[in-house]
């Protein structure tokens, strides 16, 4: 399920200013309160979607980012991607019909329903790991329904005529009115005969065989920006489903995955590459060629580096999303290899080293020994 639109949630526009988002918030929240809504399962699901939204869109920053990442930012901790996702291509639901009910119930009468907005499709796309930390442009093609261009969306062949539904008068809408204890309530629902649209054809669309929308492979462009990871979504608003009756096109949704690296790892906007060094260039120290995203990089080792020590390459690591001027760093991490199938000569060498070296044992392993003393004595012993 792709979540919904906080502006659409609270049913305020992009511009609403924050009075206008409090006002809007207050009015649905005494609605759908839990309080006030015992036998109503789905009002809580609504009061908790409102008051997500009206946490985000009250708070100048958050507005902010959401403005610019729907509901990808990263920093907002999307927990609701990970286990649903099934791949590929699937239309994420969007109840307006039950809201609709819901409304009706409230407010008895109100006039027709108003235009429903176009479903929301969600796409997975997976990029490279250097795509993934620099950003690429990508044209995707997105199979979605659109309005026919045949009919321009009227569903009647071209040439000829659509008439108003019979069953509903043209008003999409079925009413029936019941006598309840506090008066007459009138219930509405969409008219079965049409659908909702209010409409009768005679003579359908031979293209779009009467609906006005025709499933369509459309090429979108979609600009990944910097930063990006796996699990981050990106809205593309519009360029999801039209509606079917005339109202805004629902929005597409980009699930971001990065394929793995063979050199590079990333942790957060962290990179960390993994490096052999000898034992001669651990204990003399070296400088060696480190790969990084921006290319070879030199980095000095110094003399006695130990194995699993950790280098920064500062500013060599992912920029960050929505702000790609700050970038992550580099963590070099360095294993001293063991020297194996030695010859005689590297083993006398070795020897001899060993030797000069004696029976002490090197400062480290001198308190890692003093630890483990203390360790199996316990501290009293000491
Ligand atoms: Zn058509
Ligand atoms: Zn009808």
């Amino acid at each position: 399920m792709s979540k919904r639109d906080y502006y659409e949630v609270l049913g305020v526009d992009r511009s609403a200013s924050q009075d206008e988002i409090k006002r809007a918030y207050r009015k649905l929240a005494r609605k759908y309160h839990p309080d006030v809504n015992k036998d109503d399962p789905q009002a809580e699901e609504k009061f908790k979607e409102i008051t997500e939204a009206y946490e985000v869109l009250s708070d100048p920053d958050k507005r902010a980012r959401y403005d610019q990442f729907g509901h990808a930012d990263p920093g907002a901790g999307s927990a609701g991607f990970g286990g649903g996702f099934s791949g590929g291509f699937s239309e994420g639901g969007f109840d307006f019909g039950g809201f609709g009910d819901i409304f009706d119930m409230f407010f008895g009468g109100g006039g027709r329903r108003g235009p429903v907005r176009g479903q929301d499709l969600e796409y997975e796309l997976e990029v490279s790991f250097e795509e993934a930390a620099f950003g690429v442009e990508r044209d995707i093609q997105v199979p979605r329904m659109e309005t026919c261009s045949t009919c321009g969306g009227s569903g009647a062949r071209p040439g000829t005529r659509v008439e108003r539904c019979p069953a509903c008068q043209g008003t999409g809408e079925q009413q029936t009115v019941v006598n309840t204890p506090f008066g007459r309530m009138v219930n509405r629902k969409t008219c079965s005969v049409c659908r909702g649209r209010g409409v009768r054809i005679p003579n359908p669309c031979s293209d779009c065989g009467g609906s006005g929308r025709r499933r369509v492979r459309r090429t979108v462009r979609i600009k990944v920006p910097a930063g990006v990871d796996t699990g981050t979504r990106l809205r593309m608003p519009g360029a999801g489903e039209s509606s079917p009756n005339g109202g805004p096109p629902g929005d597409l949704h980009i699930v971001v995955r990065v394929k793995p690296h063979d050199v590079f790892e990333r942790d957060g906007d962290n990179v960390i590459v993994d490096v052999p060094l000898s034992f001669v260039q651990a204990a003399l120290g070296d400088e060696i060629e480190v790969p990084t995203l921006d290319g070879p990089v030199k980095l000095r080792i110094p003399e006695g580096t130990q194995t699993g020590t950790f280098f920064r390459l500062r500013g060599k690591g992912i920029p960050h999303l929505g702000n790609p001027s700050v970038r992550g760093d580099q963590h070099v991490r360095v294993h001293v290899i063991t020297p194996t199938r030695l010859t005689d000569r590297q083993r006398e060498l070795l020897r001899e080293l060993g030797r000069e070296l004696g029976e002490t044992p090197q400062e480290q392993s001198r308190t890692f020994i003093e630890r483990m003393k203390s360790a199996f004595l316990g501290d009293h012993a000491r």
